[in-house]
């Protein structure tokens, strides 16, 4: 049987990021994934690093707008009517989360995670090597109407208040410094602090800075059994046994199904959200863009481009649905000049791993003393990575944390 200090279940952003803060930390770390390593939410997604989104998704009236989009199948966020228990018990604890005082509390915690992990990107690409076309120019939100604008107010003020800067800027001046905007913008929010990579580039290199200081990483090897005890942990599944001092379960959206078997109850669904990916277009945005009325993410690099966003409530539902992806070019093009590039490369769907209170569970397992969860990081796990990577190698090796983790502790839903 495999044995190292730390077995991790799960080579996402989150699980990879906690094996390199780990082995920093002097421990000898195995991750262990049912596919590729970052072949889950890491790997389609938007790439955008975010403080900007320290608001949470549990807001008041959020529960409302998906239900009154449960008929607009391409609405941008959107509650498939279906017979699902477990997903109708998360919707009723997700509304109980939507009041105004879990969504500014939630805020200023997220917050805290996301500037400290945003604080510490630049210096984990430079000390790992991390070719992934980091670019810390900011985010920009765009408005077409000003109805939306002043909708976004609360959220706006909600932000200022915590501490997040911005800007606002005129939309007509804006559209003619950004010749890839189309006329008819009315502001443009721009968020300095925030930044952007390319998500599969920055997991590739994770990897391989796990790899090169002498982690393990093991691929295609399901785990579907894990027993706790006191000596330690050991993770098995039909192609492999691992056994390890502590163990961290950081399997994305799926860490309820996983945990379920520890009889542990986890209250995160898959927030499924769409990408299309293409060759550069000629005429691309400097900077990323929220394509606000239609909640569309724009981001380009270098090596690509991408129109990715929706968030719909289906399950574990693996189909791509034709009429989402169609409602990202349709959104695209209201905004751009060239809304997608020469070249389809791939369409994609993830599973973002939402929590009932979007907040993260970071810590120890309820009543297992080895036993970690690093989950349900929801539409911000990349933003949130080293931040978390670097508190759970505080957590595990019993160091003082460099953020508070009491708001993080899985104890709150036991
Ligand atoms: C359309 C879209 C856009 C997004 N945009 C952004 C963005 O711009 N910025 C941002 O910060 N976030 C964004 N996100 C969210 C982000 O992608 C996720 O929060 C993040 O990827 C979660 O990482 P993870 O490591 O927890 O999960 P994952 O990347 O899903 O990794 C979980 C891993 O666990 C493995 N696994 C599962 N079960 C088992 C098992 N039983 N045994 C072994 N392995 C197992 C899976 O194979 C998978 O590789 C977006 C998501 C989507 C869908």
């Amino acid at each position: 049987m495999d044995r190292s200090d730390v077995v991790i279940i799960g080579g996402g952003v989150i699980g990879l990021a906690c094996a390199l803060a780990l082995i920093e930390q002097g421990r000898s770390v195995r991750v262990v994934d049912a596919g590729r390593v970052g072949g889950g939410s890491s790997h389609g997604n938007c790439g955008t690093i975010t403080p900007s989104h320290a608001a949470p998704l549990a807001a008041p009236g959020s529960v409302a707008k998906a239900l009154r989009w449960m008929l607009t199948p391409d609405a941008p966020f959107y509650l498939k009517p279906r017979f699902d228990p477990a997903l109708w018990g998360w919707m009723l604890r997700f509304a109980r989360h939507s009041t105004r005082s879990h969504w500014r509390r939630a805020a200023e915690i997220r917050l805290q995670i996301l500037q400290a992990a945003r604080d510490a990107l630049p210096e984990w690409v430079e000390r790992y090597g991390l070719d992934c076309e980091y670019d810390p120019a900011g985010v920009d939100y765009v408005f077409r109407t000003e109805k939306d604008l002043q909708d976004f107010g609360d959220e706006l003020a909600l932000l200022d208040d915590i501490g997040v800067a911005y800007e606002r800027v005129d939309g007509a001046a804006y559209v003619r410094d950004e010749p890839a905007l189309r006329d008819g913008v009315v502001q443009v929010v721009r968020f300095p602090g925030d930044a952007r990579l390319r998500p599969n580039l920055y997991v590739a290199g994770l990897a391989r800075a796990v790899r090169e200081r002498g982690g393990t990483i093991v691929e295609e090897c399901e785990v579907t059994a894990i027993e706790a005890g006191d000596g330690g942990v050991v993770a098995s599944g039909p192609d492999g046994q691992f056994r390890g001092r502590d163990l961290i379960v950081a399997t994305g959206a799926w860490s309820g199904r996983l945990a379920r078997r520890l009889r542990l109850r986890i209250p995160v669904q898959p927030g499924k959200g769409y990408s299309i990916t293409y060759s550069r277009p000629s005429l691309v945005p400097r900077r990323p863009l929220v394509l606000h009325e239609r909640s569309v993410c724009v981001s380009s690099w270098d090596s690509g481009y991408r129109l990715g966003s929706t968030m719909e409530f289906s399950g574990y539902d693996s189909t791509l649905n034709r009429r989402r992806l169609d409602a990202l070019e349709r959104g695209a093009a209201e905004y751009l000049h060239e809304p997608v590039g020469p070249v389809k490369e791939e369409e994609w769907y993830g599973w973002r791993p939402l929590s009932v209170d979007d907040l993260p569970l970071l810590g120890r397992a309820p009543g297992h003393r080895h036993l970690w969860l690093a989950t349900g990081h929801g539409m911000l796990g990349v933003s949130m990575s080293t931040a978390t990577g670097r508190l759970m190698s505080e957590l595990v090796c019993g160091l003082d944390p460099h953020l508070d983790p009491a708001p993080f502790d899985p104890a709150r839903f036991a």
